[in-house]
């Protein structure tokens, strides 16, 4: 459960930590009361003034706690759940023998047609919540030549990753999905929509793209997701979301889903949804407890990198998530370890969607130890066995903090999170 090593240990046992070398001032304490101080999220816009995070390093240590969502046991199994065997079968196949809390708490609700708001930690299975019953729905009441549901992800690689879950629910059921995402060939999507798709999976710019060039028509799509809505909400994605209720205001069915919820955004909220049904399972404002988050503060003139090689050696890394601010730092960084001969990969927004896929593909099979990220990575992604996160800098909002530390910890595992915070913080 707990990696940490004998160096971590020592440093937790003695609390003057400040004057260590570094790599060894491992702050972890349960203060985590106060606010968080949210700032403006610019990290992606170029040459500006340099952006300096205003967030409490206080809030990122915390030591996991084995009690979870995760410990949740549905009280029956798929083969006892109201859906066709064919999926039955396709769902066990999967390894999915139990639904988790969110999929056991949601299924007859969406059955019954039902708008509803989930809040769900990422990791407990909401992808499945809302593909289950979707895919039972076409499978009872057969359309041709129709897109029954339209998914939007805020980001390509958690679109992509939803359509192979769709894929691999709905094999020989002849049920078909396209996925339509940004820095990919738009050609390739005229072709795909040449067989009506049963379900379209996009991120918010490509959709309407080909909505504007009037490849298909929003209209008549019954059933909306929107998942990690809070995302989709917010800043560039506001406007896109907007357009898309008003081409589908005859849609019957609204889902939204995710693992925070930001109460400012509940009015909006409230016009998109039609008496719905609130099921939370995970307190979406909070830290998963299942991760054991450090905070290593870093004297000027320390050499980080030198702290972040010697942590990854102590901690037994093996797999390891390391988000970056900006996409020249997170080039630079890679190139670093690669150099160092750990292998390391990167994704942020300056590479092609086709390396950005196949970087994330390595990683996941294990062909790379690390991936070096900027938060297009944060959300959603889901990445089995990522054994540690580390913030090679202060993340600018809490927000953002908590979906990057949510890629480790998943499936019920407790999973390691640093960030590196300059001791002047
Ligand atoms: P998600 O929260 O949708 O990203 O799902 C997290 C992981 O849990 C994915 O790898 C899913 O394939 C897996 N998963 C989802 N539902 C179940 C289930 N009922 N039983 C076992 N694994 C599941």
């Amino acid at each position: 459960m707990d990696t940490t090593t004998r160096k971590t240990k020592n440093n937790r046992s003695n609390n003057s930590n400040k004057n260590k070398p570094s790599g060894q001032r491992f702050k972890n304490s349960s203060n985590n009361n106060a606010k968080p101080g949210f700032k403006k999220d610019r990290r992606n816009r170029p040459k500006k003034a340099k952006q300096v995070s205003n967030l409490d390093p206080k809030l990122l240590v915390k030591k996991a706690v084995q009690k979870e969502t995760k410990d949740f046991r549905a009280e029956r199994t798929f083969e006892e759940m109201p859906i066709n065997f064919k999926l039955k079968d396709l769902l066990a196949k999967k390894g999915f023998e139990r639904p988790s809390e969110i999929q056991d708490r949601t299924l007859e609700t969406l059955l019954a047609g039902k708008d509803l708001l989930g809040i769900a930690q990422t990791g407990t299975g909401k992808t499945g919540a809302f593909l289950i019953p979707i895919i039972e729905q076409m499978l009872r009441n057969p359309i041709q030549n129709k897109t029954y549901a339209l998914v939007m992800a805020p980001t390509r690689e958690l679109a992509t990753q939803i359509q192979d879950e769709f894929k691999s629910m709905t094999k020989g059921l002849n049920l078909y999905s396209s996925c339509f995402i940004g820095g990919t060939n738009i050609n390739t999507d005229f072709r795909n929509l040449r067989r009506t798709p049963h379900v379209i999976i996009a991120t918010p710019g490509r959709l309407l793209d080909l909505e504007n060039r009037r490849a298909f028509k929003l209209n008549n799509i019954h059933t909306l997701v929107l998942d990690e809505f809070d995302r989709m909400l917010d800043m560039g994605f506001i406007n896109d979301v907007k357009k898309t209720l008003q081409l589908m205001k005859s849609r019957k069915h609204t889902l939204l889903f995710s693992a925070t919820l930001d109460k400012k955004q509940q009015g909006f909220i409230n016009e998109i949804l039609n008496n719905p049904v609130t099921v939370k399972v995970s307190n979406g404002e909070t830290t998963g407890d299942h991760i054991d988050q450090e905070v290593i503060y870093m004297e000027q003139g320390e050499n980080k990198f030198d702290t972040l090689l010697s942590l990854m050696d102590e901690q037994n890394m093996d797999k390891l998530l390391i988000f970056e601010e900006a996409k020249f730092k997170v080039k630079k960084l890679t190139a670093m370890l690669n150099k160092k001969g750990i292998k390391a990969d990167e994704i942020h927004g300056n590479k092609t969607q086709n390396a950005r896929q196949n970087a994330l593909n390595r990683f996941k099979q294990g062909k790379v130890r690390v991936l070096v990220a900027t938060d297009v990575a944060a959300r959603g992604l889901d990445v089995s066995d990522v054994t540690h996160v580390i913030n090679y800098q202060l993340p600018m909002t809490f927000d953002s903090y908590i979906h990057r530390i949510g890629r480790t910890g998943r499936a019920g595992k407790t999973g390691k999170a640093y960030t590196f915070v300059d001791a002047k913080t």
